[in-house]
């Protein structure tokens, strides 16, 4: 019998019967954690995984098979497009017309179309990275953006204030459900909205029903980080 050291897989079935039927994707999010671990949810037949941090991913992209779907979920540096380009499956954190720019750049130099979502603020705090609607709207009307043929922007991203406050959370996630559907009604460039990524460990529930169709979720799969 297989035995689990690093994951909850009462925990992986548990979300996966939810998911199904829902048509929502889950991505393993295993920042900070083994290889290891990763292989073990592999093994369950699981192949999309979220890391944060371009070295860490870099490293464990290198290591792990090849038909794993590495979706990079933290905060991207322009300067670092250019590491994760050739194999990232799709990078969730695009918050700037800068940055969108340089993975359009990064994805001519690999003559491929890289797979964005953008990252809209949605939460009350500060420190959260993302667009606001004002200035997604705006990159709509670049006309740069109709140039920029190697990137596809397949949705957007948001998290949600971290807190208690479910009714809070619950509006955020709604608000972007609105924004994300407002958009998919429209016909913008390199755009074809797919993937809302909505939800976390602590507020999956809440963003599937409102209409998430990817959760991201770590420590409930493979136990709290350090
Ligand atoms: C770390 C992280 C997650 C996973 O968080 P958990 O609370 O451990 O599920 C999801 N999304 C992003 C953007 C993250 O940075």
């Amino acid at each position: 019998m297989f035995e689990a050291k690093y994951c909850n897989i009462e925990n992986y079935q548990k979300i996966q019967q939810l998911l199904q039927g829902k048509d929502c994707t889950l991505v393993a999010v295993s920042k900070t954690k083994p290889a290891a671990a990763i292989l073990e949810l592999y093994q369950q037949g699981h192949r999309d995984f979220g890391e944060n941090y371009v070295q860490e991913l870099v490293e464990k992209a290198s290591q792990l098979p090849q038909d794993i779907r590495w979706h990079f979920i933290g905060h991207l540096q322009t300067n670092k497009v250019k590491y994760i380009a050739p194999f990232v499956h799709l990078i969730h954190g695009v918050d700037s017309q800068k940055l969108l720019k340089e993975v359009n750049k990064q994805g001519a130099k690999l003559n491929k179309k890289i797979q964005v979502l953008l990252q809209v603020h949605i939460a009350q705090e500060e420190t959260k990275f993302g667009f606001n609607t004002s200035e997604l709207d705006q990159l709509f009307t670049i006309p740069e953006l109709a140039q920029w043929n190697h990137v596809q922007i397949l949705g957007l991203m948001g998290m949600a204030s971290f807190t208690e406050n479910r009714t809070l959370v619950q509006s955020e996630f709604a608000t972007l459900h609105q924004l994300y559907q407002e958009l998919t009604g429209r016909q913008l460039p390199q755009t074809n909205m797919e993937v809302l990524s909505m939800g976390m460990s602590g507020d999956y529930e809440l963003a599937i029903e409102q209409g998430s169709n990817l959760v991201r979720i770590g420590s409930l799969l493979f136990g709290a980080r350090r």
